[in-house]
């Protein structure tokens, strides 16, 4: 049997870490190309200019067209083949970070990685997903290789909404459950093996400290403070989530985000947030304890996941809308495929109206729609 498992090169987080790029990509060369967000375009780029002309390195900034298609992933190769840069540096959201990782490997650059919230764990992948023009899926490209280095600043996550950790915090909560069950399927991973142990580990680790911690990380998110507990959960939501599925395993939560972005309803509801939705289905499908289950609940509810079909837009949702949507959840080549039983649409459709009934037991767990809300009723603080 073949185990497996990657890693990104270099990994690095902190308080103003973006102060203190040009110490980590100096090794890699004196010249870059640097894509970027429209949005955070103003902070982002005058920070990694200071930074980079402390050490004499040289930045072609260019502003991201706004999608990951192959047109865009050629034209940023391009620039970094004619201003002969030794790296392409994203920095920004998913879509911005994957258009990099791939423009890096079609150029034969080294890929350096600034993603700017911690709603995925995408950014330490040797994965990019590609669009069309006109913003449908296209293809999974898969990288031959991890970034060089990924650098998060724990100050630009948390300034940015903490809905986006929040939805990091779901599309984490699916690691372990993927990873354990894959690897128990005998299923392979990313990395083109078998799990590790050091895969598995790292699955857990991060399902731990999501409960410990993810309640409180989200409370200093929402304020916008940087605490031990924030450091720890963009931890888990960036790195070890993202060790633990490339190397772990995926199963049926990620199927089921992919099935539920069939409708169309879904389509203002983020990742992680479907992703913690397919989770609590995943569980239900998998016959899991009613204390595994009941923990994952009040873990969902604690930290605004929607446990409820109203939570990611679909309330009063069709039977044939749900079948619809389990239909490519379960289409071939999907990893819900990696459950070590048969699964069929049926069985996917009737989990997710148990994984909606359960949620709308418990209060507050129709997730960030029913939380804001409530936030609105709160009458002002007093200054
Ligand atoms: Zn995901």
């Amino acid at each position: 049997m073949i185990r497996a498992a990657i890693f990104p090169n270099k990994y690095i987080q902190g308080r103003n870490a973006i102060r203190e790029i040009a110490n980590f990509i100096e090794p890699i060369g004196e010249s870059a190309v640097l894509l970027v967000d429209r949005n955070v375009r103003s902070f982002i780029e005058p920070a990694i200019m200071d930074s980079a002309q402390t050490k004499g390195i040289n930045i072609q900034s260019i502003e991201f067209g706004g999608e990951c298609t192959w047109d865009e992933v050629n034209r940023i190769a391009d620039v970094a083949r004619s201003v002969d840069a030794q790296m392409i540096i994203g920095a920004g959201g998913g879509k911005t970070l994957d258009t990099a990782k791939a423009a890096a490997i079609k150029s034969d650059r080294r890929m350096i990685v600034l993603p700017t919230t911690a709603s995925t764990d995408a950014p330490t992948s040797a994965l990019s997903v590609i669009y069309t023009a006109q913003g449908e899926f296209q293809e999974y490209f898969f990288l031959p290789r991890n970034p060089d280095v990924v650098l998060v600043d724990t100050q630009i996550v948390a300034n940015a909404p903490a809905r986006f950790l929040s939805a990091g915090m779901g599309d984490a909560l699916a690691t372990w459950f993927e990873a354990d069950t894959a690897s128990r399927a005998g299923a392979k991973n990313m990395a083109g093996g078998f799990t590790t142990s050091t895969g598995l580990t790292l699955a857990r680790l991060c399902f731990d400290t999501l409960i410990e911690y993810g309640p409180s990380a989200l409370k200093a998110a929402e304020q916008h403070a940087i605490t031990p507990a924030l450091e720890r959960v963009v931890e888990a939501n960036t790195l070890l989530s993202g060790l633990g599925f490339e190397s772990g395993g995926l199963a049926a939560a990620h199927s089921i985000h992919n099935g539920l972005t069939e409708l169309k309803q879904t389509h203002d509801y983020l990742h992680g947030e479907k992703v913690a939705f397919g989770t609590l289905t995943q569980l239900i499908l998998e016959d899991r304890s009613q204390d595994e289950i009941m923990t994952v609940l009040a873990f969902m509810t604690a930290v605004s996941l929607p446990a409820c079909f109203e939570g990611i837009g679909l309330k009063n949702v069709s039977r044939d809308d749900l079948r619809r949507a389990a239909e490519a959840a379960t289409a071939e080549g999907e990893t819900i495929h990696n459950l070590p039983f048969e699964v069929s649409v049926d069985d996917v459709v009737d989990a997710m109206i148990a994984a909606d009934s359960l949620g709308r037991t418990i209060p507050g767990a129709c997730g960030w729609q029913e939380r804001e809300e409530e936030l609105e009723k709160e009458p002002a603080p007093a200054m």
